[in-house]
């Protein structure tokens, strides 16, 4: 049974999933708009019986986290949208490794500037030596997000309900 609510950004992106009771919450507070509905479920209390929200939409800009983006793995994975950043391979947070682009033992620091997604075959490849001692190339300059990208919001594409599909496919290629 759906109990939970997916909240799309203003540009209806979806940004997280959150349980039906707070989305009830923020809609009787005003700040989301509801988009839809759970057809099957409904919501019975002693004077109104309604239908769940199945996805709603924030009413204002969605200030992403004024936090700095944490420096972790599935964030480097999330930027680097899970691909290796050298061939371009998919990889998985099971199957793939890190890079430091400029090695540790020539001086290379673990900052989001000096880490990408990499996958076992280029780091193997790779070693200890740099892009271009390697003859590898970059396929994009790695610098430190301005926000959570949007692939950490991984759901398994078999607990996405129906309502929401059509917004899920923004980003469907990374569920699953
Ligand atoms: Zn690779």
């Amino acid at each position: 049974m759906p109990d939970q609510t997916l909240v799309l950004s203003q540009g209806y992106q979806p940004i997280k999933v959150i349980p039906w009771q707070r989305a009830i919450t923020l809609l009787t507070l005003g700040k989301v708009e509801l988009i839809e509905e759970y057809d099957e479920e409904h919501i019975r209390s002693r004077y109104l019986v309604m239908k769940m929200p199945a996805v709603v939409r924030l009413i204002n800009a969605f200030r992403r986290h004024k936090k700095p983006v944490k420096f972790s793995r599935i964030n480097i994975y999330g930027r680097d949208k899970y691909r290796c950043q050298y061939c371009g391979d998919e990889v998985t947070l099971e199957s793939g490794t890190y890079d430091h682009v400029v090695p540790r033992s020539k001086g290379g620091k673990t900052v989001w500037s000096n880490i990408v997604t990499c996958c076992e075959p280029c780091n193997a490849k790779k070693s200890n030596q740099t892009p271009s001692e390697a003859g590898m190339h970059l396929r994009t300059k790695p610098i430190q997000p301005k926000a959570v990208p949007i692939q950490a919001l991984r759901i398994s594409r078999t607990s996405v309900p129906d309502a929401w599909a059509s917004y899920m496919y923004w980003n469907s290629s990374l569920i699953g």
